[in-house]
């Protein structure tokens, strides 16, 4: 423990933003992290506890007492190498994660949980800059084959680990880079892409061949899922050439919102609008890109990926912004005592928000109004609970102003289509069925197939696919070597 009376003496520190403003005129990163006589203040309010329940808060399960009191003596390098024991990319986590770990931190039962992101993403962005970021190479190799499906950050953890283990990966992309949402979903403006291709780097050192640009198995003709797939290979060649595969291509089918007038030109889904300008970004060239510059914009769901076309919508120079969430307003504080340690229902206000928007909660849309096949208004109605469901208000219909509107109400499943082309069982949500336990879990019913990442557990987060795709890398090996010492 840093210091005993760390919690005590200091407060928790938050890092700092760039000016909206001045963050509104471009899309790179505006989080300014903390600078290191900071992180140790923060890390000294660590208390070290007994039972750590951060670190089973964490999805990784992160050590983060240690890494906590290393930043605090400022042994940067001992701390990188704990961060590294337990996350492949924490500066992936650092930079997005929700940090259900703070929601567990033991301070936050009357106080201020300890900024442990922020701690995080200072680690590894000075690991990054010292240059102790660099390939490991396995001193024995297995000649064993895998293939890894997908590269988001399930595909890319499991493969890192299983070249690690001295395995030849390589993985497979339908899209024309590597990264999965991480490339293009989540905005530059919450994580630069080069972050990404440094990594792939890494990874590439580390013996990991990546193929992008090529499908596995089939998409439906009609689908609205990202595909710049030049190439197509079947399962079959795959399971032939490989000694096992990993599928881990995420969930990838939106929720869509079959009303009136669904079909008019202006309604989008967030996956149609969001990777269009990170392609931009990236130095794409595109044809029509969908932008919103001078639109009414209707976000139509209250979650991350709602929160982002808010923050794009907004640097495209959007006239208004208004975000609708089904759900009531939530309480603006948790009632700590009943919900620590688990992550509490609260109102979130992202930087996207804080940029600018109005938030509608309680209210549905019945209708998309259109004039010549292109969206003019958005037809509301209110809601309220009644005996335990919501149910709407009589008379409460209104007419929105809307020429875009963005449909960012989740992920029902993977793409059906891949899964059956592999022939893998699927549970009741449309999602890959395979178990997470020690020893025979991740995978499917189909001989020497795995499953990881969202495409096993459903639409969830970054830091859960890396935890997946370790796991899955440790099941594989174990499965082709007969034994693992791949951690868990
Ligand atoms: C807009 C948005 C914002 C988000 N923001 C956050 C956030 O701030 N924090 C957070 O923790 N989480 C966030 N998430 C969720 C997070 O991005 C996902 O949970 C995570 O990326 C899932 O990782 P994955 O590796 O399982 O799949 P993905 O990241 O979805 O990657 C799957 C990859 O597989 C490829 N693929 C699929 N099928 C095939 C095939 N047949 N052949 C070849 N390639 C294939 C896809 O093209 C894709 O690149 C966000 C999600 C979205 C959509
Ligand atoms: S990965 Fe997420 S949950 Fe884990 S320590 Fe980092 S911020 Fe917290």
């Amino acid at each position: 423990m840093g210091k005993v009376t760390g919690f005590l003496e200091y407060e928790r520190l938050e890092e700092g933003y760039e000016p909206v403003e001045k963050r509104l005129k471009n899309y790179k990163e505006f989080v300014i992290g903390l600078k290191a006589d900071d992180s140790k203040v923060q890390a000294a309010r660590c208390m070290d506890c007994g039972t750590p329940f951060c670190n089973n808060g964490c999805p990784v399960n992160n050590v983060i007492p240690d890494f906590n009191d290393l930043v605090f003596r400022a042994d940067w390098k001992n701390a990188i190498t704990v961060l590294h024991s337990t996350n492949n990319f924490p500066e992936f986590t650092g930079r997005i994660c929700p940090a259900p770990c703070e929601a567990a931190c033991v301070l936050n039962v009357n106080d201020d949980a300890v900024g442990i992101k922020s701690i995080e993403h200072a680690i590894i962005d000075r690991a990054w800059d010292e240059g102790w970021v660099t390939p490991l190479v396995a001193d024995v190799k297995t000649g064993k084959k895998v293939a890894v499906v997908g590269s988001g950050p399930a595909g890319l953890a499991a493969a890192q680990q299983l070249a690690r283990a001295g395995h030849s990966v390589t993985v497979f992309e339908k899209n024309d880079r590597v990264g999965g949402l991480l490339r293009y979903g989540i905005p530059d403006f919450k994580m630069e892409k080069s972050h990404i291709d440094r990594r792939v780097k890494q990874m590439e050192a580390e013996g990991v061949t990546f193929r992008t640009g090529v499908l596995v198995g089939e998409m439906p003709k009609d689908s609205k899922v990202t595909n710049w797939a030049k190439e197509t290979v079947s399962p079959e060649q795959l399971k032939t050439e490989f000694d096992a595969v990993l599928l881990a291509g995420g969930s990838e089918q939106s929720r869509d919102l079959p009303v009136p007038g669904r079909d008019l030109d202006g309604v989008y889904f967030a996956m149609e609008f969001l990777p269009q300008q990170n392609k931009v970004n990236a130095g794409d060239k595109l044809k029509g890109q969908l932008r919103a510059d001078g639109k009414h914009v209707v976000v139509i769901g209250g979650g991350d990926t709602g929160s982002d076309c808010v923050g794009t919508s907004n640097r495209h120079g959007a006239a208004s912004v208004v975000q609708f969430e089904l759900m009531p307003m939530p309480p603006e504080t948790e009632n700590r005592p009943m919900t620590w340690p688990y992550w509490p229902i609260k109102l979130r206000t992202s930087s996207s928000h804080e940029e600018g928007c109005q938030r509608e909660f309680a209210i549905a849309t019945k209708e998309f109004l259109g004039e010549k096949g292109k969206l003019t208004g958005v037809k509301t109605v209110r809601l309220e609970w009644q005996g335990g469901k919501m149910v709407e208000v009589a008379g409460s219909e209104q007419v929105l102003k809307a020429d875009m509107a963005l449909l960012a109400m989740g992920f029902v499943n993977p793409v059906a289509t891949v899964l059956d082309a592999f022939g893998v069982a699927k549970d009741n949500r449309g999602n890959i069925k395979a178990g997470v336990e020690a020893d025979t879990g991740y995978r499917t019913n189909v001989d020497k197939v795995f499953a990881a990442g969202d495409m096993r557990r459903g639409q969830s987060l970054v830091v859960w696919a890396i935890r997946e795709g370790r796991q899955a890398a440790r099941e594989i090996d174990g499965f082709l070597m007969g034994a693992t010492t791949l951690p868990r």
